[in-house]
């Protein structure tokens, strides 16, 4: 699934492609999936942003000039399997045509959306309207993180609502915990635990954004570029998909369990859970008494 860093990728490989450009048609024939989309016919694409996963082509008249502020948005959101590409395929769910071109929006599962919206009114997606900072921006700041971590339920969980920062999916929660060496089901973190989870996220995510994202297996459903190039940091990760496998930094063989449903990746002596405690703390009050 597309996360954060797959999503910047596609951010700056197609934005070349269609900043300036004029939408001249948008086909598909899901209108409940991709709404409204007619709505960006004709109109010039000044620029393409992205908050968490979520991709959005910044729309003016076509006569505004290219610094002048959006008032449209087309909002793209990749799902498990979407992804832009040159060329039409079996997968391909949405063609968009520019005074340029033609680029595919290929999606085997259709799990992916659009919509046109009116310049931040996200009211209809909820997650984006509520989406925390993003991780590699100076809104994202540790004091806030560490105290809101500290009256979190079960630490991964919290990370997939997107709540706390933007972006964080399964790879990249996986990944920051064991860096953090924090248990993935640890609730109520310690403030040297959430600052040590808070550096590993921005670390992970930076380092995922320069190598391109992940990649993977080889099957159709799995992202890629729009150019068919595969990202380069599932070389780099520790724990998921490893399971089995040596903990790069114990040599403790990897386990998976699952969290919220999501298959969860850790290394049981790295990442022990700790037990949280009102009876060790009424012991240790009662042995002064
Ligand atoms: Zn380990």
């Amino acid at each position: 699934m597309p996360e954060l860093p797959e999503v910047e990728t596609t951010r700056r490989k197609i934005e070349p492609l269609l900043a300036g450009r004029i939408i001249l048609n948008i086909a598909h024939d899901a209108p409940q999936r991709y709404r409204d989309t007619a709505l960006a016919h004709g109109r010039r694409i000044s620029g393409l942003s992205r908050r968490g996963k979520y991709l959005i082509l910044h729309l003016i008249p076509p006569e505004a000039r290219s610094d002048e502020p959006h008032d449209l948005e087309l909002i793209v959101h990749l799902g498990m399997t979407g992804g832009f590409r040159l060329e039409e395929g079996l997968h391909t769910r949405v063609t968009l045509t520019t005074d340029a071109g033609h680029l595919y929006f290929n999606d085997p599962r259709r799990f992916g959306k659009m919509a046109v919206v009116p310049a931040g009114a996200y009211g209809g997606m909820p997650t984006l309207a509520a989406m925390g900072p993003e991780p590699l921006s100076d809104d994202f700041r540790e004091e806030d993180f560490v105290r809101r971590a500290a009256g979190a339920g079960a630490v991964k969980p919290w990370l997939l609502s997107q709540k706390p920062v933007s972006g964080v999916g399964n790879i990249y929660a996986d990944e920051s915990l064991w860096r953090a060496r924090i248990h993935p089901a640890q609730t109520n973190l310690s403030a040297p635990e959430a600052g040590r989870l808070y550096r590993a996220i921005r670390e992970v995510m930076a380092e995922a954004v320069a190598a391109g994202g992940s990649s993977l297996g080889d099957g159709p459903g799995n992202y890629r570029q729009h150019d068919g190039a595969v990202g380069f940091f599932q070389g780099q990760h520790a724990v998921y998909g490893r399971t089995g496998q040596l903990c790069p930094r114990c040599g403790t063989p990897i386990q998976k369990m699952v969290l919220s449903q999501r298959g969860t990746h850790f290394c049981p002596a790295c990442q022990p859970l700790r037990v949280e405690d009102n009876r060790h703390r009424h012991a240790e009050g009662g042995s002064h008494a």
